[in-house]
């Protein structure tokens, strides 16, 4: 029989480092698994993941955090959605929302029939429908309250401080028994049979393990340097390869969403804290200097910068194996996708699920080992179709950015989804994929892709018994819109900031 994993070494303790550590000290809590974490203070971390999606709810349920006290912690607000302004032509806003819009009618998904409704009535929005944009638009949050209403599933993610953030998740790791080891790696030793035996630091100290967690950022320097794994690039449909990054002093109450503008060449982040707002450029250096995106971004900003802004150089695409011998990359070490949808943290997540069921022993089974290459690999593929859908669906001509975008060409899959739409209205569901279809609805409807035709069943119904359904929604929606308290409001009275931020 194979030897158990006793020691497990994580590199990094980024936001993916610190994650990791404390979902598996929780886990193999009691059992004779080491875990050490070692990072470099020196170094330091990206520190910009400071949007995320629903998702993040399974991660804090699961290692017992107590909302109201993480927003307390790390000067967080709620998520509603993201608002996309200027994306697909200049003039144009939309929402793309967490939740379900409508209900179904009968055995007919609800945007089929608003489809039918929405072709010939332009006034007939999507934003009618759904709750949380909704509560967005008007400053209201609220958590899901149990009644028998779109009030029982209002569906919501979180932003907070990213330092703040692996601060917290390393307090829950090291009272869950990780030991934090500071220092710089300088060598990684490997074994006649390639994979890793240890991790030389400076001053001459050393760590072994049996399973070695890659958590050191876009250098990956396990995964990457250490086993050559390559990296697939994928700039070529996801051309953004800067940000610059700026916090400003909160002015006014914080909205209950992300605002992602469309700039000339990339797009502008408005991420609300309780404490100050984070933003950022996010830009393609072919078609913008460092300088003028610079430029750019302190020109829009609404509040007063509380810092110099910092450059963030990245390459969008994935390492071509992530998980190789004993060595697993989590987090910007395995890849990245650049931050539009806030997906990041979402998919350090799923690389932790995945690796939890498929857990290994000193065996290291290829049969394991492949399925979650393959499992982490399509997740990558999944989240970079959804990204490619807002740059390729623009009707903007106003740079050669945008000209660009539109015409590039994307992968077969998300042509297959978008010829599906454009045909008769019909949304590609795979079981699975974290972008459902109210997702790909919010996005492929708010960018200006439109059917040529409605769906042929929904033809078929009585067009005023349509008419009414669709108005007696809305007017659900606005009751319970009205109902909502206001984001501030809700904020100062269950998790208002400690005051040392
Ligand atoms: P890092 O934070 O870079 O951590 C790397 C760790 O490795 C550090 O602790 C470092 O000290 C250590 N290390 C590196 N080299 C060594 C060495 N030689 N010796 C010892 N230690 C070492 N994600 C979201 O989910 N939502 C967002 O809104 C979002 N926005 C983003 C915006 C931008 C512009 C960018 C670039 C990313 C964004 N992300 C977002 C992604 C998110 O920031 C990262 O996925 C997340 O922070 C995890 O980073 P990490 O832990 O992998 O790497």
């Amino acid at each position: 029989m194979p030897e158990p994993i006793r020691k497990l070494v994580i590199a990094g303790g980024g936001t993916a480092g610190w994650m990791t550590a404390a979902w598996f000290a929780r886990l193999l809590h009691g059992a004779p698994v080491e875990i050490v974490l070692v990072e470099s203070d020196e170094i330091g971390i990206v520190g910009v993941g400071e949007a995320t999606t629903p998702y993040m709810h399974l991660f804090d349920r699961a290692l017992g955090i107590d909302e109201n006290d993480f927003l307390k912690f790390t000067g967080g607000t709620f998520k509603l959605g993201i608002e996309f302004v200027d994306w697909g032509r200049i003039g144009n806003a939309y929402h793309h929302s967490f939740g379900m819009p409508g209900r179904d009618y009968g055995p007919m998904p609800f945007h089929s029939v608003w489809m039918r409704n929405a072709l010939s009535d332009p006034a007939d929005t999507l934003a009618a429908y759904n709750l949380q944009t909704q509560a967005a638009l008007h400053g209201k949050f609220m958590r899901p309250n149990g009644a028998n209403s779109p009030l029982a599933d209002i569906t919501y993610a979180l932003h907070f401080d990213a330092a703040l953030y692996a601060k917290y998740l390393r307090g829950l790791a090291e009272d869950a028994g990780v030991r934090r080891i500071e220092g710089r790696i300088e060598q990684v030793r490997l074994t006649a049979d390639g994979s890793i035996e240890g991790l030389s630091l400076t001053e001459g100290r050393s760590i072994d393990g049996d399973l070695f967690i890659d958590c050191t950022g876009f250098r990956s320097l396990l995964l990457g340097e250490a086993l050559g794994i390559g990296f697939e690039d994928w700039s070529h449909w996801l051309p953004c390869d800067r940000a610059w990054a700026v916090p400003t002093a909160r002015e006014g109450a914080p909205l209950p969403f992300t605002r992602s503008t469309a700039r000339s060449a990339g797009w502008q982040w408005r991420i609300p804290l309780q404490h100050r707002d984070g933003n950022g450029l996010v830009f393609a250096s072919a078609f913008m200097d460092e300088a003028e995106a610079v430029d750019q971004l302190v020109a829009n900003l609404e509040g007063p910068p509380l810092a110099d802004p910092r450059l963030i150089r990245f390459q969008t695409g994935r390492r071509k194996k992530v998980w190789e011998k004993n060595c697993v990359a989590i987090g910007l070490a395995a890849g990245f996708l650049e931050p539009l949808e806030s997906t990041a943290i979402m998919l350090i997540q799923k690389a932790i699920t995945y690796l939890q069921y498929l857990f290994p022993d000193q065996g290291f089974s290829a049969a394991d080992r492949d399925l979650y290459n393959a499992d982490m690999s399509r997740e990558y593929e999944i989240v970079r179709d959804f990204l490619i859908l807002h740059y390729r669906a623009n009707e903007r001509s106003d740079s050669e950015f945008w000209r660009y975008c539109s015409s590039m060409p994307i992968p077969d899959s998300l042509e297959n989804r978008i010829d599906l739409f454009r045909s008769r209205g019909r949304i590609l569901e795979v079981p699975g994929e974290q972008f459902r279809v109210p997702s790909w609805l919010a996005v492929m409807w708010g960018q200006g892709l439109r059917p040529a035709a409605p769906d042929p069943l929904a033809m078929t119904l009585n067009e005023t018994e349509v008419t009414n359904w669709l108005a007696g929604m809305r007017d659900v929606i606005a009751r319970c819109r009205d109902h909502m308290p206001d984001h501030a409001d809700f904020i100062a009275r269950h998790c208002a900031a400690q005051t040392a931020h």
